[in-house]
């Protein structure tokens, strides 16, 4: 028995339709039937109250001396394969601010056999770095304010300014000329006091600059990605060295994309350079000519739409974390459409043993890579 003291998942319902019919659950997809004109079934779920295990089988037994403990433990295990049962924790096992957070992740019976408050725990010890704090990272770090993760390292390099505030809802007026770190910090502060802090005044301009804020964490949010291609690059091979996850994302004019590393699991950001060399018969051409042409898009940022594809990168990030359900950019793009409010999945890339970052390939066999300039 792997449960200690097993409850019926508070977010389910239990109604009888019946003498002998009860139901558990009540949306579609959740919901099942029991006939059981014994009521054997119906006492084993009244008698999940949140005591210990051997108190519920004597319990039962008293109620029903015809079953045995393999009998009762049968009907639980029942339930649990649907998805029904969790582990009871106390109020005091996870703090009332993120108890919310704990009881969404019971909805999900699927990918992890761990109990609610075992994945808000998980949350609770996570460290995360995030890189940029402009129209993504800024309401990324407000959306990780009430996650209940135990710290986080923010890094940018830009002062406040007011064409920010538009978008990057995290700073005030008060805020401007002030370096974003630091407005920052000071709101995650006030936001959530019990989360760690690490704030960094610098730009990112090489991979060991990325390769020396990564110890200590477990995960990276990378929301930089200028220059294009670049940034995320250099993001990439530190993450790669360091064999830690790291969620991408960037807004394109009216869509964003999402996508997911998981170190020699997934294709690296490089090998989808190998992707498009070896399906795309023109990417190289394409490459090289918007390299060379020098285009500097303007701004186009819309707070509506950014908060949509933050929210996405965050929940990547708890998935990635606390496995609550799988994540679905991983190794992948996943294309966020604006305008419809819908999302879909590109072709997930592999990971090939001759990339130059992942494998054991050589920068110089791909002509991909000869149009960065700078160097990453
Ligand atoms: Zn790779």
């Amino acid at each position: 028995m792997h449960f200690d003291r097993p409850v019926i998942k508070k977010t389910l319902p239990i109604y009888r339709l019946d003498n002998s019919v009860f139901r558990i659950g009540a949306q579609l997809g959740t919901t099942s039937e029991f006939t059981d004109p014994k009521c054997e079934m119906w006492d084993l779920v009244q008698s999940l109250d949140g005591s210990e295990w051997q108190t519920i089988v004597k319990r039962m037994k008293d109620m029903h001396p015809r079953l045995s403990e393999e009998d009762i433990e049968k009907g639980l295990l029942d339930l649990d394969k649907l998805g029904y049962i969790d582990e009871m924790f106390e109020d005091t096992a996870t703090a009332p601010r993120y108890m919310a957070n704990a009881t969404y992740f019971s909805c999900f019976p699927g990918a992890s056999t761990e109990s609610a408050a075992q994945m808000q725990n998980k949350l609770r010890q996570s460290r995360i770095l995030l890189l940029g704090l402009g129209g993504g990272g800024s309401n990324i770090l407000t959306l990780l304010s009430g996650l209940g993760i135990a710290g986080v390292t923010i890094v940018d390099y830009d002062n406040v300014e007011e064409n920010n505030l538009g978008r990057q809802l995290l700073y005030r007026e008060s805020d401007i000329g002030r370096p974003k770190v630091e407005a920052a910090a000071e709101a995650l502060h006030a936001m959530n006091s019990e989360m760690e802090i690490k704030a960094i005044n610098r730009k990112i301009e090489s991979s060991e600059d990325v390769s020396t804020l990564i110890p200590g964490n477990d995960l990276v949010i990378c929301a930089v990605d200028e220059p294009p291609f670049l940034a995320q690059r250099r993001v990439n091979k530190a993450i790669v060295e360091a064999n830690v996850p790291c969620v991408f994302g960037a807004t394109q004019m009216t869509h964003g994309r999402v996508f997911t590393i998981v170190p020699r699991k997934t294709g690296c950001f490089d090998c989808l350079h190998l992707y498009y060399t070896k399906n795309d018969s023109r990417f190289v051409k394409q490459f090289r000519g918007f390299q060379s042409s020098g285009f500097k898009s303007p701004t186009i940022a819309f707070a509506p739409t950014i908060w949509l594809i933050t929210s996405v990168m965050v929940d990547e990030a708890v998935r990635l974390i606390t496995n609550y359900e799988k994540p679905r950019s991983l190794g992948l793009q996943l294309e966020i459409d604006y305008p419809n409010y819908t999302s879909f999945p590109h072709p997930a890339w592999p990971r090939y043993d001759e990339c130059p970052t992942c494998g054991n390939g050589s920068y110089d066999d791909w002509e991909a890579f000869k149009y960065y300039g700078e160097g990453v």
